[in-house]
């Protein structure tokens, strides 16, 4: 199977199988021999998103973790702001949203972009045009109009990631930027325990770019990443205490996360009880956690990393 990133190299298949935290199935992974980039293969034709994923319709989490949650989101979208003052906004994969709301009210011209097959309560977004589309379907969005891309843990969701590429590209303006935030497979994180890793979520995650496959797929889109930066640093922060977390206790994967979730997420953990080992255990999964997040820090091998790119054209 040629690699769909860097479209160099072959895919050859890893040992170990790996298994998606929601409904136990199992997929593999298959590593390019040039970029090193891993792709998720298996049956993924069933819908393995729904309410045990997004949570419900007020939030994706327990009201106290949601307010946490957007407080993040809003710190996020003011620093979009104050970075690029863009006039036009288009996130891919905006979900419920917060961004573009806040983006939206500080005066952006402001569109979402969502796969066609999300919640009614997605598309019909109440604040915000939410566009619903179709793997490699044009969007319907005017060429060079936008001046601001974001997608943030959206990219490696898409099953066409080139496709994703050249039309951000189409619809960005000759000067426009994308800004790309997406989990490192390279990150130490990712290598302590792969199967384990919080930022893998197969099959949800279809690829899991290295730094070259990223580079390699935007030259062959005609663009290039211009600064690179950590990703969020709850993310970073939070992959570690879950990753650290899955790995002492087995057979519940994100139980912590399912638990701050609430609602239907954690309605479908089998094994509640197991939550108190995990709280017996946190005592030794923060130090452990804040050492392996510092690690990544001086190293730059962060959980999740953010990409500013722009055209070369
Ligand atoms: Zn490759």
């Amino acid at each position: 199977m040629k690699c769909k990133i860097c479209d160099k190299g072959h895919l050859k298949h890893l040992d170990s199988a790996v298994k998606d935290y929601i409904s136990s199935d199992e997929f593999e992974l298959w590593r390019c021999d040039k970029c090193s980039s891993l792709q998720t293969v298996g049956d993924i034709q069933a819908d393995y998103y729904g309410q045990a994923y997004y949570g419900s319709p007020d939030g994706k989490f327990s009201p106290l973790t949601e307010k946490v949650f957007r407080f993040f989101h809003s710190l996020k979208a003011r620093k979009f702001y104050r970075k690029f003052q863009p006039e036009s906004v288009l996130e891919v994969g905006c979900g419920r949203g917060y961004i573009l709301a806040i983006l939206s009210k500080l005066g952006c011209k402001v569109v979402g972009i969502e796969s066609a097959g999300a919640a009614d309560w997605i598309l019909n977004n109440p604040d915000i045009k939410v566009h619903g589309v179709v793997d490699g379907e044009l969007w319907p969005v005017e060429a060079q109009s936008v001046e601001l891309v974001i997608i943030w843990h959206v990219f490696e969701h898409v099953t066409e990631p080139f496709e994703v590429l050249l039309e951000m590209k189409r619809i960005l303006t000759a000067d426009g930027a994308i800004c790309m935030s997406i989990p490192n497979v390279e990150s130490y994180q990712s290598r302590l325990s792969l199967p384990n890793w919080f930022h893998l979520d197969v099959p949800r995650h279809h690829f899991h770019f290295t730094q070259t496959g990223i580079e390699e797929i935007l030259g062959r889109a005609g663009m290039k990443v211009v600064r690179q930066e950590a990703g969020d640093f709850t993310q970073n922060l939070y992959g570690w205490f879950q990753t650290l977390s899955n790995m002492m206790i087995p057979g519940e994967n994100n139980l912590m996360y399912r638990f701050l979730q609430g609602g239907t997420p954690w309605k479908s953990v089998n094994q509640k009880s197991l939550i108190i080992l995990n709280f017996i255990l946190l005592p030794v999964i923060v130090p452990l956690g804040l050492l392996g997040f510092s690690l990544e820090l001086i190293t730059g091998k962060h959980g999740t990393v953010t990409y500013y790119i722009q055209s070369t054209e």
